[in-house]
């Protein structure tokens, strides 16, 4: 088997908890007794038409809740959605002792936007040196489960696929990359994620 020079990575579901996945809007949704079926349909729409990475977090919340009068100020909402995104400790520290290693590539592929995710949680990534390329998605606005996106992926780090593996909670995102020759590893906890790496011939 090929040695694996290149580690990407989703963030959402594996690093921290998800951004505004369905069940985190339903807690917006309890949480400022938001009309459900309005809300939902208008992120669907958004989610539909324009590239998340280009949203702000204030135009978001214009188009989808203060398009009309609330009771609740942005702010509130605001900082509620930073409330929901929390560091996932477990797989943090498997995949800081990958990137302290310094055996392989590492980057990010999430779908997320930038603003969707909080500063203090950005921060934990960059500040342990984990992903210095930082998001494939945030700059280049494509997103998963495109197979554009592992094909950039590529490009970018200059790898072939047999020597990168991508880790991902969803299957969905998974078979793209799997499609193109890359290795796969389904996220369901941090010593599965750790003892998978491990039996691609990582070392850390
Ligand atoms: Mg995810």
């Amino acid at each position: 088997m090929p040695k694996i020079t290149a580690v990407f990575c989703d963030v959402g579901g594996v690093l921290l908890t998800n951004g505004l996945d369905h069940g985190e809007r339903a807690a917006l949704v309890e949480k400022f007794s938001l009309d459900s079926k309005d809300f939902e349909g208008r992120h669907q729409m958004l989610s539909a038409a324009m590239d998340d990475a280009a949203w702000d977090l204030d135009e978001y919340l214009d188009r989808t809740i203060f398009y009309r009068p609330q009771s609740f100020r942005k702010q509130e909402a605001r900082e509620f959605i930073y409330s929901l995104s929390q560091p996932l400790p477990g797989s943090l520290a498997v995949i800081a002792r990958v990137a302290a290693a310094g055996t392989v590539f590492m980057a990010t592929l999430n779908n997320e936007s930038r603003e969707l995710k909080p500063a203090p949680h950005r921060n934990v990534l960059a500040s342990a040196n984990i992903f210095p390329s930082s998001s494939v998605r945030a700059i280049w606005g494509i997103s998963k489960p495109h197979a554009e996106i592992y094909r950039l992926a590529l490009d970018l780090s200059q790898r072939q696929p047999q020597e990168c593996v991508f880790i991902d909670d969803r299957s969905l995102n998974l078979e793209g990359a799997r499609r193109l020759g890359l290795h796969t590893i389904q996220f369901l906890n941090a010593a599965q994620m750790e003892s998978d790496l491990k039996t691609l011939g990582l070392e850390f």
